[in-house]
């Protein structure tokens, strides 16, 4: 079986177990994408609580880009890493009003999907993961956005090699992806992660891919 036809089977039987996610495009790309750089080395309460004192103090964008880096790192502080966040949500704003004029980011909707990418990503504190999450939340592009849990769960499945990087995977894993089933095979391997295929202790005899699996057969 090749990897696609491998990613096929997976994304298909993780579909059969969780079926396929609603998909909410609600809210402006500039809120999802200063959400998703709060994320960043998080879990979702302290990014959630992060990004509500941030907007509690500073109700704008336009707010946030006048106030110091001081400033919203102390607001953003629960999130972690609130020095970097707070420099590159300053950074990005800045760029952001002199490159465009406005604090706002809709125009990545209709822009080519590796052009948004790029558009993104040569901004400092934005990576890959970060501006996939964005344009594929926000905007509906076709990205695969790579978290933990998507790497270690194919590295184990072998659809990916064992020594990819983070990066790396971005790219392969969308390669490899059933045309137009990015999001809903994201999000499934996301929950799958969380409930059944573990980091420390995978719950394998309650997994339907143990056949397809290289950590199970023990060839990892
Ligand atoms: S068999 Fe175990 S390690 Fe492999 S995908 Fe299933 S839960 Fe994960």
């Amino acid at each position: 079986m090749t990897r696609k036809q491998k990613t096929q089977l997976v994304s298909d039987t993780l579909e059969e177990l969780y079926g396929i996610p609603d998909r909410d495009l609600e809210g402006s790309v500039l809120d999802c994408l200063i959400l998703t750089i709060l994320s960043q080395n998080t879990n979702d309460i302290n990014r959630d609580k992060g990004y509500a004192i941030l907007k509690e103090r500073f109700p704008t964008w336009e707010d946030v880009l006048e106030a110091d880096v001081e400033e919203i790192g102390d607001a953003i502080r629960t999130a972690g890493l609130h020095a970097q966040k707070s420099r590159a949500i300053k950074n990005f704003l800045t760029q952001l009003k002199i490159e465009h004029g406005k604090l706002e980011l809709a125009f990545l909707c209709d822009m080519e999907t590796d052009d948004a990418l790029q558009f993104l990503c040569q901004h400092k504190g934005i990576g890959i993961k970060t501006a996939s999450v964005t344009l594929a939340f926000a905007c509906g592009h076709e990205v695969f956005p790579v978290d933990t849990h998507i790497l270690r769960i194919s590295k184990r499945l072998g659809l990916i090699p064992s020594n990819c990087s983070a990066e790396k995977a971005h790219e392969l894993m969308l390669q490899l992806c059933p045309t137009g089933k990015a999001y809903p095979f994201h999000m499934n391997l996301i929950t799958f992660g969380r409930q059944i295929c573990n980091a420390r202790k995978p719950k394998c005899d309650q997994c339907p891919l143990t056949e397809n699996c290289l950590y199970f057969k023990g060839k990892l």
